[in-house]
């Protein structure tokens, strides 16, 4: 089986080329190198160092495919309010050629990377899949259009599609080549900030006064390895002319400070942090309730928090 991997040069994309071509997939990447590296393009794939906005590029991209995992986008939740228009441009306008690519060359199935940003500011904890989405920001509101688009798309020609609604991923992969990981400028996300805090240049912790156990917020991580084997059960159980939406995370939180304990567990040190105001649009708790992605992919995450930092750390430090 042939399958196109979008943004294939990035994070979460470039562990997946590398997990799907393990698994004796073919690969084409099609990736611009906005915010991914080429040199982290597996080299067994055939790369289409191209943008998802150029029409016949995607068209090139997507010939003799079976089937495409999209993962090129635009992710950054501040960019995307004081940037809004490039959110429209990438993620929505991007996923309307790769559709109509896909109609054109009759490729039937697609796998999408939604987010729990399209959920919004949580009413109820764990998030379902029938959770109201009330995104609170354009990163938010672009993934659910996105989603809203491919659900239309199955219907009307029959389309087999699966959203897969990350939570928090983190973690890394051991290649041959070496780690494929988070390389992202500047870094935002909280792991990577962990695990390069030092006394110069401490960590920020966003709010100690949030209503949970020890004042800080609590998110649901996930590893990047499980998260890819979600992505290659869902490329076997699409079904034509139908869209189903699926939550990927762990089922369970770890707070801000729990992910510090664990970071010291690696690191054999303390990491430095202060204590900031908190991030504009963080919500205190975030889990989802992944019973679905059981049900459906046959799907549990098997690595634990400690495995996701103690491979991100290996990942930045080997
Ligand atoms: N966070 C933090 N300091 C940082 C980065 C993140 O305190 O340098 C907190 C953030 O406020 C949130 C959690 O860590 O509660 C996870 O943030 P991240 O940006 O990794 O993911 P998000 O939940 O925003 O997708």
């Amino acid at each position: 089986m042939k399958v196109l991997v979008t943004g294939g040069a990035g994070y979460i994309g470039g562990t997946a080329v590398s997990m799907l071509l393990d698994a004796g997939y073919s690969v084409n990447v099609l990736d611009d190198c906005s915010t991914g590296h080429a040199d982290s393009v597996d080299p067994r794939a055939t790369f289409f160092n191209e943008s998802l906005l150029n029409a016949s590029a995607v068209h090139n991209a997507v010939a003799g495919v079976d089937a495409v995992l999209h993962f090129s986008a635009k992710s950054l939740v501040g960019e995307s309010v004081s940037k809004p228009d490039i959110y429209w441009e990438t993620n929505v306008s991007g996923t309307r050629i790769l559709l109509d690519a896909m109609h054109s060359a009759s490729i039937k199935k697609i796998v999408f990377s939604s987010t729990a940003a399209t959920y919004g500011e949580p009413k109820e904890i764990p998030i379902t899949e029938e959770s109201i989405t009330n995104p609170t920001n354009p990163y938010g509101a672009s993934k659910l259009a996105v989603d809203y688009m491919i659900t239309a798309q199955a219907h009307a020609y029959g389309l087999a599609a699966i959203s897969l609604r990350y939570f928090n991923v983190a973690g890394a992969l051991k290649t041959s080549r070496g780690w494929q990981t988070e390389r992202h400028n500047p870094e935002t996300h909280l792991i990577p900030n962990v695990l390069r805090a030092t006394p110069e240049n401490p960590l920020k912790v966003f709010g100690e006064d949030w209503p949970t156990a020890d004042g800080t917020c609590i998110r649901d991580y996930v590893h990047v390895v499980d998260l890819i084997r979600a992505h290659i059960s869902a490329l076997d159980v699409a079904t034509p002319s139908t869209h189903e939406i699926i939550n990927l995370g762990s089922g369970g939180g770890y707070s801000v400070k729990e992910v510090i304990a664990s970071a010291e567990k690696s690191l054999g040190r303390s990491v430095p942090y202060l204590s900031a105001p908190r991030r504009a649009g963080d919500p205190a708790v975030l889990i989802a309730d992944i019973s679905k992605a059981s049900r459906l992919l046959s799907w549990k995450p098997e690595l634990d928090l400690d495995a996701m930092v103690s491979d991100a750390w290996k990942s930045f430090s080997e």
